[in-house]
């Protein structure tokens, strides 16, 4: 079976869905439609967006002949599929463990029809408003920023450095001292940047390669430990070293002792069992743990 959702193209088609839903909404609805259409086919686009093809086929996909000046039909993997997003002309390609591989862009306007399509590394670095982009610009402008390794497959922080806020500037009416903590921003920013495209080289050195890293269900952060994102603050923390399962330290009042065993703020005592012997060996809190001596 053949789907065509390149064939969007007849004026009269417009003219009708003009009639049917009102004048500039048609353009809209045809793009929607245009997504609809594109997510239940069996074609992807031929422009691969600078990225080689053989990029694609290292996934999987298998290319046949092309359907029109856009689209090519292919084979996905086994459980790969195409899902629409938010933005009417923006679809992703996703994979058989529910990750995002690729960014596919259509716009099925009648009058300016073009399509392409980009893999997704599973690493990347970016700085952001602190916890990440919300709706809420004009708030996001004032917060303190973060630069971040990003894990794309599971939103995980892998490294993270704290950054201020950026300084409001206004090249037509700020004078130069305004203009200089701008720069100074931006130094520190392309720092920061610089610092975490270092981590990467080091740690995942083949981490601008889209089709490498994806074998792995988590990626190690900082310090060998995985980052995670409290659902509470939604700042990073390190589970097992500055937050537990349920969130950060900070949040959920945890304290850690000298061997770094997590106290939640009602818990006075700790039960531990040994497994050899079944043998139970309470510990008091401030307790060093059983068979060690406390940490100086
Ligand atoms: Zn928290």
């Amino acid at each position: 079976m053949e789907n065509r959702p390149y064939a969007e193209t007849d004026l009269l088609v417009l003219l009708g869905e003009a009639l049917a839903v009102g004048g500039s909404n048609a353009i809209e609805y045809q793009e929607a439609r245009g997504q609809a259409k594109l997510a239940t086919s069996d074609v992807l686009p031929i422009d691969c967006n600078r990225q080689e093809r053989a990029l694609f086929e290292q996934m999987g996909i298998v290319f046949h002949e092309p359907v029109d000046g856009l689209f090519v039909r292919v084979d996905l993997p086994e459980g790969w599929h195409k899902a629409p997003t938010h933005h009417a002309m923006w679809t992703d390609l996703v994979d058989n463990r529910g990750r995002k591989r690729a960014a596919i862009f259509y716009r099925a306007a009648f009058y300016d029809r073009s399509a392409h399509m980009n893999a997704v590394a599973r690493l990347t670095y970016l700085t952001q408003p602190d916890g990440g982009y919300t709706d809420d610009y004009a708030a996001e402008r004032l917060k303190p920023k973060e630069c971040i390794v990003l894990d794309t497959a599971t939103d995980g922080i892998l490294w993270r450095v704290a950054l201020p806020p950026e300084p409001p500037y206004n090249h037509a009416t700020d004078g130069p001292e305004v203009r200089q903590s701008w720069l100074d921003y931006q130094d520190l920013r392309r720092g920061a940047e610089f610092h975490a495209e270092c981590w990467l080289n080091q740690h995942f050195p083949d981490w601008r390669n889209p089709v490498a890293y994806w074998d792995a269900e988590t990626l190690a952060g900082r310090d060998g430990g995985a980052m995670n994102t409290c659902p509470l603050c939604n700042n990073p923390y390190r589970l097992g070293y500055t937050g537990t399962v349920r969130g950060c330290d900070s949040c959920l009042g945890v304290t850690r002792d000298a061997e770094g065993y997590a106290w939640e703020p009602a818990e006075t005592c700790h039960i531990y069992e040994d497994v050899a012997t079944g043998k139970l060996t309470a510990v008091q809190r401030g307790d060093a743990l059983p068979g060690e001596e406390p940490q100086l």
